[in-house]
């Protein structure tokens, strides 16, 4: 039998707007806490978390730990690794559920090494088998999926890939319990600014809409006709390895295994043959819809909607059509 006596989440937000990975940990902790018959808690930290901590309470989560005072956006992983290993003393041993960001993995290593705890990485799923923590996580592009458990008794760490829960909402269950400041410290290294890469951007991993762009579009400069099409439904714009590689935009846009996962309801892949490594990351969305000039490209093996085509003859028209119908309706 698992040994943990709570399940805690750490949750993300931008100045209070909780991250939609967030709200599907939130729901995972609560689900594995009822599993466990162990109360299911989110840790929320730094400055706005206390409107963040409101957002979670129409989770299913039993307590949100809400730390404002944590200065987590002025040093780098410390503080939060304090306030979690405070917070998992308390209630510990814990399941400790981290996003698979780059603050997630991060914190991921500090903590375990703080706690001793196992670390198990990239779960798109977590269940309870008799008793036991089970952490589905796929590997080798997705071709196989690998069951973890834990040996040993204590806190146990399990990194989450985005978009692998779903979230569900139960206003009014959680209760929210306020954190002092942590000790202070004298931390190694402290943050002296922190710029917005692309500010006002959507990520690809929040956005409803992705629209994607590959090797087909034969160079950066043409990323222009897809963040068109994005901006006209709404979206964000993804991108394939290749190029990314080639330089033409940043990794923060490549979708598929060494990139992001996404899940979301429409996903437009523009010039991008469909490769192994970049379906693992986004055969979740709800629709694909593939534009190739290769009718023998293997997207079209697993799209719903294909077309068959010169993408710069068929985005800008595509881009123009939902414009017209967003001015008519
Ligand atoms: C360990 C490992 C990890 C990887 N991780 C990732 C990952 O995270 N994400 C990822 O995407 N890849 C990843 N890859 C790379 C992956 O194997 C492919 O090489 C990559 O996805 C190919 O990108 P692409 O589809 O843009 O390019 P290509 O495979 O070259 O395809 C380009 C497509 O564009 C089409 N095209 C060309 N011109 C036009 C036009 N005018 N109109 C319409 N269509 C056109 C072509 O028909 C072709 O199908 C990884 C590979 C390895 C080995």
């Amino acid at each position: 039998m698992a040994d943990v006596k709570a399940v805690l989440a750490w949750v993300e937000h931008d100045a209070g707007r909780v991250r939609r990975n967030g709200l599907e940990m939130a729901t995972k902790a609560a689900d594995l806490g009822r599993a466990l018959q162990v109360p299911g808690a989110v840790v929320v930290l730094g400055p706005h978390a206390e409107q963040a901590a409101n957002v979670l309470a129409t989770t299913p989560v039993d307590i949100i730990y809400s730390g404002p005072d944590v200065p987590v956006d002025r040093f780098l992983g410390d503080p939060a690794v304090d306030a979690l290993a405070a917070i998992v003393e308390e209630n510990g041993p814990a399941l400790v559920l981290l996003p698979s960001s780059n603050a997630g993995r991060d914190l991921a290593g500090r903590l375990g090494a703080r706690l001793g705890a196992g670390v198990a990485t990239e779960a798109t799923d977590i269940i309870v088998r008799d008793g036991e923590i089970v952490v589905q996580s796929p590997k080798f592009g997705g071709s196989v999926t690998v069951s973890i458990t834990f040996s040993g008794s204590g806190t146990k760490i399990i990194v989450c890939r985005a978009n692998s829960f779903v979230a569900r909402h139960e206003p009014g269950r959680g209760e929210i319990v306020t954190r002092g400041p942590v000790p202070a410290a004298a931390y190694p290294a402290r943050i002296e600014e922190t710029v917005a890469a692309e500010a006002g951007r959507q990520s690809v991993e929040e956005a409803r809409i992705v629209v994607s762009g590959g090797r087909g579009l034969g160079g950066p400069e043409h990323f222009d006709i897809i963040q068109d099409l994005a901006d006209a439904l709404g979206g964000a714009v993804g991108a394939s390895r290749a190029a990314v590689d080639a330089g033409w935009i940043s990794h923060a846009h490549q979708v598929g295994q060494t990139g992001k996962t996404v899940s979301p309801q429409v996903y437009i892949a523009c010039g991008i043959s469909g490769a192994i490594q970049h379906k693992v990351g986004m055969r979740g969305a709800g629709t694909i819809i593939a534009i190739n000039k290769d009718p023998n490209a293997p997207i079209f093996e697993f799209c719903d909607f294909g077309v068959v085509g010169d993408l710069f003859a068929i985005v800008p028209e595509l881009t123009k059509l939902v414009r017209e119908r967003k001015a008519t309706s």
